[in-house]
């Protein structure tokens, strides 16, 4: 096949430039003789790579010194149930705003170790908005406040950082972390899976604020306390290695382009031009409230749904691919994280255009 564009909302494109590095590297990483993934994780050569990940992480979200940066096993949602269970310490409820799918199944699975406070939600309107923040209830005696930084599946993003009143503010960033700029410090705690816009399937990054760091709950797995993992660097076992390094090298890549605020330009730009051809069209529609659109994921319906099979066969036939919606939301979604060049973006406007003259 000639070229092809992967708009998958996870796992997702990587950088060519990094797959080719990690092929080169494959058999004998950097003269060592040996692959990343043969290395002992307590080896002076990951090590190495161990540090770098972290050094480099550090420095591209501006992480202050007083949060511990872990990488885990488990994905974002093993964090759903791992967050309460780390960082309650013995307060009994929780607030959680919903905005989408994502932030709906963070507060169930809260739900099981605490009393979960609903501050918000825009489920009335299908996820498609953003409750306005002079509206959430707080409660000051809950342990902290969670929310969604952007709900993958239905395409809403925050465009600045909600106010939580004092408490903890927790965000799952799994979609849009490293692809806008944030002020880690108004953040409790930040966590993502890294197989949407920082690497494969495989690595959870936390990043906790020191004051939140306290002994689990006793029945809590050594192996998922922020306590036991931060005073080992994140490798009280095994972790795993081979995706650590590949996560490293999206990271060194990102800092080559500019970093997130370079990436953020471009994604403004990638977004602007997406959301402008399906406002313009008479066939596709996106029914997000224009100021919480999402520059990562954009779902779009076409008029005709009888006409869905027909375009995702024919934009594949086009080096266009994964471009059907979530079962949940139906329609199509383009996924357009960092990796995905604006070439990518111009070619699916142009599939669009053309489909829609032609249909
Ligand atoms: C994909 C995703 C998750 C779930 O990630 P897993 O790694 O599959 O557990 C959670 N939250 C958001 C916002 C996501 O996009």
């Amino acid at each position: 096949m000639s070229k092809v564009y992967n708009f998958s909302a996870g796992p997702s494109v990587f950088p060519k430039s990094v797959l080719e590095q990690a092929q080169q590297e494959l058999l004998d990483w950097q003269g060592s003789g040996f692959s990343v993934m043969e290395m002992s994780h307590r080896g002076k050569y990951f090590q190495s790579i161990a540090e770098a990940l972290e050094i480099d992480l550090r420095s591209l979200m501006s992480i202050p010194d007083n949060y511990k940066v872990l990488f885990l096993q488990g994905g974002a949602s093993a964090q759903f149930s791992l967050i309460p269970q780390n960082i309650l310490q013995g307060k009994t409820k929780a607030c959680y705003v919903k905005t989408g799918a994502w932030s709906e199944k963070a507060a169930a699975d809260a739900g099981y170790y605490c009393e979960v406070l609903v501050s918000a939600s825009s489920e009335d309107s299908h996820y498609t908005t953003i409750p306005d923040e002079s509206t959430w209830q707080i409660d000051p005696q809950a342990a902290y406040l969670h929310y969604t930084s952007n709900e993958t599946i239905h395409g809403v993003e925050f465009s600045t950082t909600p106010n939580a009143h004092g408490l903890p503010l927790v965000a799952d960033m799994s979609s849009n972390i490293l692809s806008r700029k944030i002020q880690v410090s108004q953040h409790g705690l930040i966590y993502a899976g890294t197989q949407k816009n920082m690497g494969p399937a495989g690595v959870t990054v936390v990043i906790v604020r020191d004051d939140l760091i306290k002994p689990a709950s006793l029945t809590t797995p050594a192996v998922f306390s922020y306590a036991e993992q931060a005073k080992n660097h994140s490798m009280l076992n095994t972790p795993a290695t081979y995706n650590w390094y590949l996560v490293g090298l999206i990271l060194k890549w990102l800092k080559a382009q500019g970093g997130v605020e370079a990436m953020e330009q471009l994604n403004i730009a990638k977004a602007a031009k997406l959301y402008q051809a399906i406002d313009q069209s008479s066939l596709y529609s996106n029914p997000v409230a224009v100021p919480y659109r999402s520059r990562m994921n954009v779902p779009f319906i076409l008029a005709d749904q009888n006409l869905d099979k027909l375009f995702v066969t024919e934009a594949e036939a086009n080096g266009l691919f994964e471009l059907k919606g979530h079962r949940s939301v139906g329609g199509m979604r383009a996924s357009i994280y960092n990796a995905m060049p604006e070439e990518g973006v111009l070619a699916l406007i142009d599939f669009m255009a053309e489909f829609e003259r032609t249909h």
